[in-house]
């Protein structure tokens, strides 16, 4: 399978160069060249297997030239090992609700259901064989852990996490600052996400520094961790044993939704994909006018979800406009240049048939959590709370399935602001709150987290 750039589909690339790259020259992100359609008998088949084997067949599909399928499966089966769930998901009945729990794995986020898989893809793939790889990652609190998780004491791999300072939940700082080993590096940034994002891309747009440091990227930009969250979308639809299913899936960065539109594409038979936002709604508001506008980000209590500049988005953007790769390109020197662009009704209509988007206040949030506390004896944490918010603004939808991104334990204040509770840690996360936090804080800018990464590698 080749890949090709949003903002120039002539490019050709193989699973491994997009893997190490994370980011195509110029800018553009990375998309098969053509995806897998799968028939009514093939998903009748699919529906039949557990999740590691379907994790299996379908990741396989993106990267049949590099691994081998039975070692695929292999590496599939390692990853998942040290989640508390054979099954890696858990599709749970909350009342009305349907609850898909991505946060069985180390970190406690769905962040964990990709980085883990991507973690051993670095080894099989031998891309830190000869020489050191630099791993770069700006991180809105959960994916900062979950790549720690996965790529610790791992072997020519260091980790450059870049976090906004102060602005993540203690327990996610908690997480990423103590768990890793030597090749770990937390920098907290003075700024947003945004801020910590858009200095990672720069970083990687800058070639001599990409060459410099022999750099590469776990963001969610990266087609691997998309493809690992394809899977859930087709297990959790399989379980449900009904045709008219949608999903309300807390969003920011658009990248876990993304998934389950690329299963739709595959010919998964999802109804609609809801986009839950808090506050920070650009993507609400782009879905809903077409106006595509970043705001500056607005500190939510759902940290995880404040991101104005929603890259991912980029993504569903090509197939809206039809592969007309040119007129991403200058959608995107718009956005840069007047920091906005503008869809045509046409794109709206487009986008709606398969997105719905609902904005979810902080208020709103913490209610629902004591509202299902109060109603079911269950505790969500306040990501899931604006999904299962976002769903029940629909009332003739069929099954909605909520993904629930993170265990509550990670929001514990939170969670005891809305239902006057505290929370124990769940026993699959192995963390010493008496261990010293090691993390250090650097301006926002490029030089600065330049010059700090030049200096830990020397
Ligand atoms: C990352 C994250 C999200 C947002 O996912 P995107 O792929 O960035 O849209 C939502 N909730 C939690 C808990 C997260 O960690």
């Amino acid at each position: 399978m080749n890949y090709i750039s949003t903002r120039d589909k002539s490019l050709k690339f193989s699973f491994k160069d997009i893997f190490l790259r994370g980011l195509a020259p110029g800018g553009g992100l990375f998309l098969p060249s053509k995806l897998k359609k799968y028939s009514k008998e093939d998903l009748n088949h699919l529906s039949q297997l557990n999740y590691n084997e379907l994790a299996t067949e379908i990741i396989f599909n993106f990267c049949s030239e590099e691994i081998k399928k039975d070692e695929l499966s292999l590496l599939i089966e390692k990853s998942y090992s040290c989640f508390k769930n054979k099954e890696v998901v858990n599709l749970k009945k909350i009342g009305d609700i349907n609850l898909l729990e991505l946060y069985d794995g180390p970190t406690l986020a769905f962040k964990d259901i990709a980085m883990q898989v991507i973690g051993n893809m670095y080894d099989y793939l031998e891309i830190a064989k000869d020489k050191t790889v630099n791993i770069v990652v700006a991180t809105s609190g959960d994916t900062g852990s979950a790549a720690i998780a996965a790529l610790s004491n791992r072997k020519n791999i260091n980790l450059f996490v870049l976090h906004p300072h102060n602005k993540i939940s203690n327990i996610q700082r908690k997480i990423m600052t103590t768990i890793g080993g030597d090749n770990i590096y937390n920098i907290a940034i003075e700024g947003s996400f945004d801020d910590c994002q858009k200095i990672v891309k720069e970083l990687f747009n800058e070639d001599s520094f990409r060459a410099k440091i022999n750099m590469s990227g776990v963001n969610s930009i990266n087609w691997a961790r998309i493809i690992c969250q394809i899977v859930y979308y087709f297990y959790s639809f399989f379980k449900l044993k009904n045709n008219n299913v949608s999903f309300s899936v807390p969003t920011g960065n658009f990248g876990d939704i993304y998934a389950g539109y690329v299963a739709k594409k595959m010919g998964l038979p999802i109804n609609k994909l809801i986009v839950a936002t808090n506050k920070n709604d650009i993507l609400q508001r782009v879905i809903n006018t077409g106006e595509y506008k970043p705001d500056t980000v607005k500190p939510t209590i759902t940290p995880s979800m404040d991101i104005q500049v929603a890259s991912n988005f980029e993504r569903l953007l090509y197939y809206i406009l039809d592969e007309k790769d040119s007129r991403v390109e200058s959608l995107m020197k718009d956005l840069a240049s007047k920091s906005l662009f503008n869809l045509e009704k046409k794109e709206i209509n487009k986008i709606k048939k398969d997105f719905e988007a609902v904005k979810v206040t902080d208020e709103e949030t913490l209610s629902i959590i004591d509202e299902i506390y109060n109603e079911h004896k269950f505790i969500i944490d306040p990501h899931t709370a604006t999904g299962v918010g976002a769903a029940k603004s629909f009332k003739n939808l069929g099954d909605i399935v909520v993904l629930g991104t993170a265990h509550p334990y990670k929001f514990s204040d939170t969670v005891k602001k809305a239902t006057g509770k505290n929370l124990d840690s769940p026993e699959h996360l192995k963390l010493n709150m008496d261990k010293k936090e090691i993390f250090d804080i650097v301006g926002n800018s490029n030089s600065e987290v330049k010059n700090y990464i030049l200096g830990k590698i020397k």
